[in-house]
């Protein structure tokens, strides 16, 4: 009898909760390469004919993808047509006809050698998420390849509850997986913004990435457990691992149960007052979600992937269908649209195609200055006009992003007002009373909250970019990540300051960062005044499950406490010991 293989731990980047077992589907790292061969000069037209019939299936088979997923998951939709784009983009296509005229080279060596252009541009970009964009030429790359050699490109068809482990997975692959209702997917490449994760994510599938080389550690058919949250894999795990595992699963699956047992429960603290947990989306296609998730609305619909995706920017008529797509998901539940806040990390081609060249693109012409700039000016009118439109068909308010102070807010509310006198004359219906808020994510609006909350309808505190602006440290750095603390003393105070004005004013204030979704960050802002909170709709239940045991006393006397300390790890220590207070069961009486 054969030895039983032993078992093998590897840690990598979990970046889709969950923990699933079954057996590996190995996608082995393909082995396809590109032939290289000199060619005749006469031949030179057939290899060009072949290449463009190549791209042309190459395209056809994508389309065909789409059209499936087309009414199920809009980002997978956005993500192949963006493969689609390269696959006529001329840096690439255009480079490898030159490579093939001007060195007499076969159509495969052309393009692998317009790939690798390409692919040294990439390797030469610091921002992470831009670097794992490379993963996209590849995986075009290697579809035209196929098609040329005549390779099959058919589904791939794991088993049911298997595993898959591969090297990286295209976007198109990850989400014909999921509907082959695989139990967990791990990958040797990927990080937690690589595509793999962001899919896996929007279809809950636990998945590991970034194991480096989990491919040449797993043999098919090995039985393998995976944890989603933590990064850890296990191959051919022990009896005693397996029911560990088992165990944890049933805990996850029971908390997951309770959660979500609470979905239409009010978030109501202990002494009745009630806290409005909403949804952050990037689109109406994540509304069902967020709804099941028990949001009682939509706090913060980012409209910038309207922009960042497909191939026309958006017009009137796209933002007008868009909004009433939105609001019949909604059925009268309220939403919060923001105008798009555009430049520096969110990039657009508008954008790109101005040439900025700025040297610090997160201080410069970006969000509502693009807006109020040639550059931009005209999309946001587009863009208001649709709103506009649509406001007569349900209940939406407009929010207005990296607003710095006074000017800036009445700029965008004079514009606002044009186009409402531009839709009176045509006769067209919009919402007369429509709210106008602000995003305060930046210390000039933060400090003159007072001044703004006169002029404009509600507040949502933008606790991203705050961070980012008050202590100085880009957001997606990883360098100086340490210092992107949400609990430090200058962000606590800027948010008292903002709630303090919004409740003299008498104006409604949401927190709509990722601080707001933290379940132990939760309770310091309801401590600081804060009652309506928006946040990735996963992070509801947890966030809802901390509110009603708590009440509005507890949480004044933990900002009390919090106040009398100076840096961030002593608030997270009383806050820490805080949540462990209301959690435990109540002591027995002595
Ligand atoms: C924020 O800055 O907190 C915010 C919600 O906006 P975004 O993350 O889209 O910049
Ligand atoms: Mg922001």
């Amino acid at each position: 009898m054969s030895e039983p293989r032993p078992e093998i731990r590897r840690t990598g980047l979990g970046v889709s909760p969950g923990i699933s077992f079954g057996r590996a589907y190995l996608i082995g790292r393909d082995t396809l390469k590109a032939p290289r061969h000199h060619i005749e000069p006469d031949d030179v037209d057939t290899e060009l004919a072949r290449l463009h019939k190549a791209i042309a299936l190459s395209d056809k088979q994508l389309a065909k993808i789409k059209e499936k997923l087309a009414s199920e998951n809009e980002s997978d939709y956005h993500i192949i047509t963006a493969h689609q784009m390269m696959l006529h983009d001329e840096h690439l296509v255009g480079a490898a006809v030159e490579y093939i005229k001007e060195n007499s080279i076969n159509a495969e060596w052309g393009l692998r050698r317009a790939v690798d252009d390409i692919r040294a541009v990439f390797d030469s970009i610091e921002d992470p998420y831009l670097r794992e964009r490379k993963s996209d030429v590849e995986f075009v790359f290697e579809r035209v390849l196929r098609n040329l050699l005549g390779r099959e490109t058919g589904p791939l068809a794991p088993p049911p509850d298997a595993v898959v482990v591969a090297y990286d997975l295209s976007p198109a692959d990850t989400a014909q997986l999921h509907k082959a209702a695989v139990s967990g997917l791990i990958t040797d490449a990927g990080g937690k913004t690589s595509h793999t994760a962001i899919i896996a994510r929007a279809h809950e599938i636990p998945a590991v990435v970034g194991l480096e080389d989990i491919t040449e550690v797993v043999e098919t058919d090995d039985f393998l457990v995976i944890d989603g949250a933590t990064g850890v894999v296990i191959v051919n795990p022990s009896a005693a691992t397996v029911a560990e595992y088992r165990e944890e699963q049933r805990r996850q699956v029971a908390a997951g149960m309770h959660l979500h047992s609470m979905k239409d429960l009010p978030a109501r603290l202990r002494d009745g007052v009630d806290i409005q947990l909403l949804a952050n989306i990037d689109g109406p296609d994540e509304i069902d979600a967020a709804l099941d998730y028990g949001a009682v609305g939509i706090g913060l619909y980012r409209t910038e992937y309207l922009y960042m995706t497909g191939e026309a920017l958006p017009d009137e008529e796209k933002h007008y269908q868009t909004t009433l797509k939105l609001l019949e998901k909604m059925k009268g539940r309220p939403a919060t649209i923001r105008t798009f806040d555009l430049g520096a990390d969110k990039l657009a081609k508008f954008v790109e195609e101005a040439d900025l060249d700025e040297a610090n693109p997160a201080l410069g012409l970006r969000s509502v200055r693009l807006c109020l700039n040639d550059i931009g000016r005209e999309l946001f009118r587009a863009q208001l006009r649709g709103l506009l439109r649509a406001s007569a068909h349900g209940p939406i308010k407009l929010m207005f992003p990296m607003i710095s102070g006074i000017s800036e807010l009445r700029a965008v509310k004079a514009i606002v007002d044009d186009i409402k006198i531009e839709l009176r004359t045509k006769g067209q219906d919009f919402d007369e009373q429509i709210k106008l808020g602000i995003m305060i994510e930046m210390p000039s609006a933060a400090l003159t909250a007072d001044l703004l909350s006169r002029e404009c309808d509600f507040f949502s505190i933008g606790t991203n970019d705050l961070i980012q602006y008050t202590m100085a440290v880009d957001r997606v750095n990883e360098y100086v990540s340490y210092l992107y603390e949400p609990l430090h003393p200058s962000i606590l105070r800027l948010v008292g300051m903002v709630a303090e004005a919004a409740r003299a004013a008498n104006i409604p204030v949401t927190v709509c960062g990722e601080m707001a979704g933290e379940p132990m960050i939760a309770a310091v802002l309801i401590g600081l005044g804060i009652r309506e909170l928006s946040m990735s709709a996963v992070s509801i239940p947890e966030v809802k499950d901390v509110i009603r045991q708590m009440a509005v006393a507890d949480a004044e006397r933990l900002i009390t406490k919090v106040k009398t300390v100076s840096t961030a790890a002593e608030v997270r220590a009383i806050v820490s010991a805080y949540m462990f207070a209301i959690s435990a069961p109540p002591k027995k009486p002595s």
